[in-house]
């Protein structure tokens, strides 16, 4: 074994948005990050690079016209940090893929037969497929040495049963066009039933769980004996729970009312839908904290989100549990799910015959570890657990690593 052997193997996990670009450098087997970082406006006269590590924030101004110039910025970062990516003990990196299809759900090492599917399934995930895309290349091509492990944002939900993952509507064209629900924020749903899992002890296998995950992008799961039989959001990301900017469950007929009466074209519809909807259409504000001091303000509209966004989240809760039937845990996570205990109480109040009691001091605690909200009288435990998809994407990339290594 040489030294490079024995020093703990690094992760570099990206996840490419349309316009930026996160990064992060972490040991998979402890959990530590070296470095964090974030690339905004790719692609536009300046970008900004946010580089941390050691300690020490990093913030230029600079034009990258593309994400591999991204990419080689960071790495540029890096080694003026002291860590050259080229001669660390680089096993895998991490790409968070956002939509998987049918065909690619479990981890996978990036071959041209991954890069063609996932380029294949981009009019599903238009959004998020396209630059995806461009990171693998991009480190491909700055980092040729180094496997690529894709990890969808989908594959937790692959096995959904038909009856939760397919559309009521006309078979032959949903199978042809592939037209079910896929589900999204599968990372953190996987993560966090785990991480839940194993705080309380329990056989994964044997528990039923339901997570909330409340951040920008919102969605809920329920697990039954280890298995997702459920999840809030659909095809695409805009369906179920109200968001940040998507308003989650609409009725069609209002679409094609916009379409054939207001004279919206589907392009503005999509517009509208994916970016000018949830609490910023309701009250002008997408970012939770903002919509909660309008509340503490007096804001009718901000109070009226607030209530709509609840409203949703309890009907899913109620759909859930009684999905599930016998729920062990209820977790919630994310920005929101991990900081406002009000959302919390508000979306479990007035529970107890279904055997929910939050425990409010319990509740009113902040700290980062798992923690139970719930009395010990309530029959589901109800927990707080932080989310840590870049964690999650890690160690399934290092898996996937030494599983060829040790087959080939
Ligand atoms: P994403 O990863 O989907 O971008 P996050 O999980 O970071 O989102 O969640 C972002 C959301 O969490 C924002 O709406 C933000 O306002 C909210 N949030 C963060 N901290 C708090 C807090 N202390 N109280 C209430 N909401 C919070």
């Amino acid at each position: 074994m040489n030294a490079a052997d024995r020093t703990p193997a690094l992760v570099l996990v990206l996840n490419a948005g349309s316009s930026s670009l996160k990064y992060q450098l972490l040991e998979p087997d402890s959990g530590t990050v070296t470095a964090d970082g974030l690339v905004e406006r790719i692609g536009e006269q300046t970008s900004i690079i946010t580089h941390e590590q050691d300690g020490g924030q990093i913030v230029e101004e600079l034009h990258l016209p593309d994400h591999q110039a991204a990419i080689a910025k960071a790495l540029e970062l890096f080694a003026a940090k002291g860590t050259d990516l080229a001669d660390a003990n680089l096993c895998a990196v991490g790409h968070r893929v956002v939509h998987g299809g049918r065909s690619l759900y479990r981890p996978t090492l990036i071959d041209q037969h991954v890069i063609d599917e996932v380029a294949r399934l981009a009019p599903l995930a238009p959004l998020h497929n396209p630059p995806n895309l461009v990171g693998i290349e991009a480190a491909q091509a700055l980092l040729p040495d180094v496997p690529g492990v894709a990890v969808f944002d989908t594959g937790f939900f692959h096995d959904l049963p038909d009856a939760s993952a397919r559309y009521a509507i006309d078979r032959e064209l949903s199978d042809k066009y592939a037209l079910r629900r896929y589900g999204f924020h599968g990372t953190s749903h996987d993560y966090v039933s785990h991480a839940a899992a194993a705080y309380l002890g329990l056989d994964y296998e044997k528990t039923n769980q339901i997570v909330a995950h409340l951040g920008n992008g919102a969605s809920m799961s329920a697990i039954r004996d280890g298995r997702a039989v459920d999840t809030s959001m659909g095809m695409t990301p805009l369906e179920g729970l109200v968001m940040g900017t998507r308003g989650g469950d609409i009725d069609p007929g209002l679409l094609f009312h916009l379409n054939r009466v207001v004279g919206m074209s589907v392009d503005e519809i999509d517009q509208l839908l994916n970016k000018q909807s949830g609490l910023k259409g309701l009250c002008g504000e997408n970012d939770f904290r903002a919509v909660t001091e309008m509340i503490e303000a007096g804001d009718d509209n901000a109070r009226e989100a607030y209530d709509i966004y609840i409203h949703r989240l309890r009907g899913y809760f109620g759909a859930y549990l009684v999905e599930l039937g016998r729920t062990d845990v209820i977790s919630f996570t994310a920005g929101v799910g991990e900081n406002a205990a009000g959302v919390r109480a508000d979306s479990l109040a007035g529970l107890e015959a279904f055997g929910i009691e939050i425990d409010p001091e319990r509740n009113a605690v902040r700290s980062s570890d798992a923690r139970v909200i719930s009395t010990d009288a309530s029959r589901t435990t109800v927990l707080v657990v932080e989310t840590n998809e870049e964690l999650e994407i890690a160690r399934q990339a290092q898996a996937v690593v030494s599983a060829g290594a040790h087959s080939a």
